[in-house]
């Protein structure tokens, strides 16, 4: 039996006379028979047509209306502004043509400043402002409802003591005042944000390991100040006063409401004391400008720190001697409801199966790159997606959009979503696509390449996020394809362009939403966005002037944007064939597992991964076997639905073996096997062995490096047995 040809072949002829002349100037030129990575011939001519009028809709003009709208006030989670955008969310969708807008509540254990100080009291008297300037050409930053300094979750407290400089505040910085004789104990520890980015909440955490009193975050103007470039308002980098705001939760070890970890915090439910909650950081800790940090900084008499210690301020950095100061954090920490809103477009053929898409809403202040940048692309997204359905035009999976809340403060909105849907979700989900930042860089300091095209994705997904790329436009002209290659070329300062199969950063940390679909309930992940110059994160003048002036004034990488995430959608919703490729997916795992090997010297006698290497090339010749199979089949259009059917349940299944219900060691909230994130927030792969081979725990490294040989073999044997069956029925 063939498969049935589908309403949208049919309802494309319309539309096809109808805005073919309108669709050329916006999609890539796209030959009419050109194959698409898991689509039969016929239904890969229907896709492309169906795209380029999807890819015709998303207009410049309205990204900068969304942006405006969503950037106007500050909506700070369990902010009455950001609650009331969650109603202006679920309106817009409805009146998109969207289905089934739900609002889901959360109560959640929350944090907010009620009165912070800071003041130097020795040797001379300094109070720190704890605010950030104005500026006449942007009167949004007059908006009296700006916060002050603050870190979401910091504890409560008052503390006086002697001032300690301690670098990046990561545990090396400590080793290195240890073997000077300083000691951080009862101290108040003054660290700066670092480059490359470490999460602060990592900071935090290992400041209170070491026994300091407090914590103070200063943003050094090395890192993301007047060192590179010019300053807000007249470009990208931050000015003297910017405070880099921020949650210090240890959501590396369970996200979500601190009190609910491992369930979802609906109305009613079961909630363990704060004390009890390992997420909840037990230290004073506040971010400082340059400019309050300064005093502190040139007021000590203390030996001199090392050179690589040294910041852009025009003073000798030290490492302690003479500054007290006296810092005053009283944190409210009552339950407040969060909101994510839901809503979704029903598929036509397999409605049971889902691709989700999500961006979340709250932002420290006004949110101009993070998130609304990711909430207007996904406004004009869903509004293209909605002008489809409009038209008669159903994607056959079923397409769900989420705006989540809480982000900031522990992924909170996400995960307590997927903890509530989990098992609808391990069975139903196919991907989940995040756009937490669209437009996190400046076009206007990019040069003639533009910004850079930086997704993540989980490696299986990489070469159909490639194939994808190649029929978007980016804002140069060029397709997004060569624009990526070009800015991948010029970042990495190489001589020739990327391989294909290099474009795609295949390892994944935690930092945004897509965290829980990854991580906790084992499903396939994509983040998509730009990145460039960019100083004013999590700052007042991260809003729409630095946008529409700086970053994306034309608005045009938002909208590319919208068509690379639409069109990664629409082809996961639409395939017949899910465009998993488990051979290059080995590939990438050998990869991994050769670096784990070089970066920790690993040598036999300690640990053999023979094994695991032998399991992975049986798990890479499986993969390609059946993709090169089922694509071969598919060309032919020699396949049946039930056929299909069958195995896109089993391509799913490999994704949900990687889980291990047990967790990663020390943390059984990280159930991924494959992929976690360091306490930095940054990539980590096979994390139980990983980690096991960094604290030279070998019994334990053999046990993890077991359990993954266990899973390789498992998944492998899964596509064997999938490809006979292929091979076997043949019609
Ligand atoms: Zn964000």
């Amino acid at each position: 039996m063939q498969l049935p040809l589908r309403s949208l072949a049919v309802s494309f002829i319309f539309l096809l006379i109808l805005t073919f002349a309108l669709s050329a100037q916006f999609a890539q030129e796209v030959p009419p028979g050109a194959p698409i990575l898991g689509f039969s011939p016929p239904h890969a001519a229907a896709e492309h047509q169906l795209e380029s009028t999807f890819q015709s809709i998303p207009s410049p003009k309205k990204a900068r209306e969304w942006h405006r709208t969503f950037t106007a006030e500050p909506h700070p989670a369990a902010s009455e502004r950001n609650n009331q955008l969650a109603d202006f969310v679920a309106d817009a969708w409805r009146k998109q043509g969207w289905e089934e807008v739900a609002l889901r509540r959360y109560d959640v254990l929350h944090s907010r400043p009620r009165s912070i100080s800071l003041e130097m009291t020795e040797p001379v008297h300094f109070t720190a402002s704890l605010r950030e300037d104005a500026y006449d050409v942007d009167p949004d930053t007059k908006n009296p409802t700006v916060s002050g300094s603050y870190f979401g979750y910091s504890a409560s407290g008052d503390v006086t003591a002697e001032v300690v400089y301690a670098h990046s505040g990561n545990p090396e910085d400590y080793d290195v005042l240890r073997k000077n004789g300083v000691s951080v104990k009862g101290k108040i520890v003054l660290v700066r944000y670092s480059n490359p980015y470490s999460y602060r909440g990592f900071k935090a955490l290992t400041a209170e390991r070491e026994g300091a009193a407090a914590l103070l975050v200063y943003s050094d103007p090395a890192e993301d100040g007047s060192a590179p470039g010019k300053v807000f308002p007249d470009g990208p980098w931050g000015p003297e006063s910017h405070i880099q705001r921020g949650s210090i939760t240890y959501d590396y070890i369970v996200p979500g409401d601190p009190t609910t970890p491992g369930w979802a915090s609906v109305p009613g439910a079961k909630h363990i004391a704060p004390e009890e909650a390992r997420s909840l950081p037990k230290i004073v800790a506040l971010p400082l400008s340059w400019r309050d940090a300064k005093p502190l900084l040139e007021n000590m008499s203390g030996p001199e720190a090392p050179k690589d210690w040294q910041g852009a301020l025009p003073i000798t950095y030290r490492f302690t001697g003479a500054v007290k100061v006296h810092v005053k954090v009283d944190m409210d920490t009552s339950m407040q409801p969060y909101t994510v809103v839901e809503a979704r477009i029903r598929g036509s053929e397999l409605p049971d199966e889902w691709v989700l898409l999500g961006n979340h809403r709250d932002a420290w202040v006004f949110g101009g790159v993070d998130p609304s940048s990711g909430t207007a692309s996904m406004m004009e997204l869903t509004r293209s997606l909605g002008e489809l359905k409009q038209r008669g035009i159903r994607p056959r999976r079923t397409i769900v959009v989420c705006s989540w809340d809480g982000e900031e403060y522990a992924l909170t909105g996400s995960t307590e979503w997927g903890e509530q849907f989990a098992d609808d979700l391990k069975k139903k989900l196919v991907a989940y696509l995040n756009v937490d930042e669209s437009v996190a860089g400046a076009a206007t300091t990019a040069g003639p390449e533009g910004l850079s095209f930086s997704p993540a994705a989980v490696a299986s997904l990489a070469p159909m996020l490639v194939e994808a790329s190649k029929d978007v436009r980016a804002p140069s002209g060029k397709s997004l394809y060569e624009a990526w290659r070009g800015t991948a070329m010029r970042d990495s300062k190489a001589s020739a362009p990327p391989l294909d199969s290099e474009l795609v950063e295949t390892r994944i940390g935690s930092g945004s939403d897509h965290t829980v679909f990854l991580n906790h309930l084992g499903r396939p992940v994509i983040n998509l966005g730009f990145t460039g110059d960019y100083g004013v994160y999590h700052s007042m003048y991260d809003d729409h002037y630095w946008m529409a002036h700086i970053g994306d004034p034309a608005f045009e990488y938002h909208v590319a944007l919208a068509r690379i995430w639409g069109l990664v959608a629409l082809r996961l919703a639409n395939s017949d064939i899910l465009p998993f490729d488990f051979g290059f997916n080995a590939s990438a795992l050998e990869k991994s597992l050769r670096e784990l090997e070089q970066n920790n010297n690993v040598e036999q006698r300690r640990l053999s991964l023979k094994r695991l290497h032998a399991r992975i090339a049986e798990f890479e010749k499986a993969g390609s076997l059946l993709r090169n199979a089922a694509a071969r089949d598919l060309q032919a259009g020699s396949f049946s639905a039930e056929k299909v059917r069958r195995l896109n349940e089993q391509l799913l299944q490999v994704e949900s073996n990687w889980l291990d219900p047990a967790g990663i060691p020390g943390r059984p909230w990280f159930q991924h096997l494959l992929y976690s994130s360091r306490y930095t927030y940054a990539h980590l792969e096979f994390p139980g062995l990983t980690e096991a081979v960094e604290k030279q725990d070998w019994k334990l490294a053999g046990e993890q490096a077991a359990l993954l040989e266990k899973a390789v073999k498992k998944n492998a044997k899964l596509l064997r047995s999938s490809q006979s069956l292929w091979e076997k029925n043949k019609q």
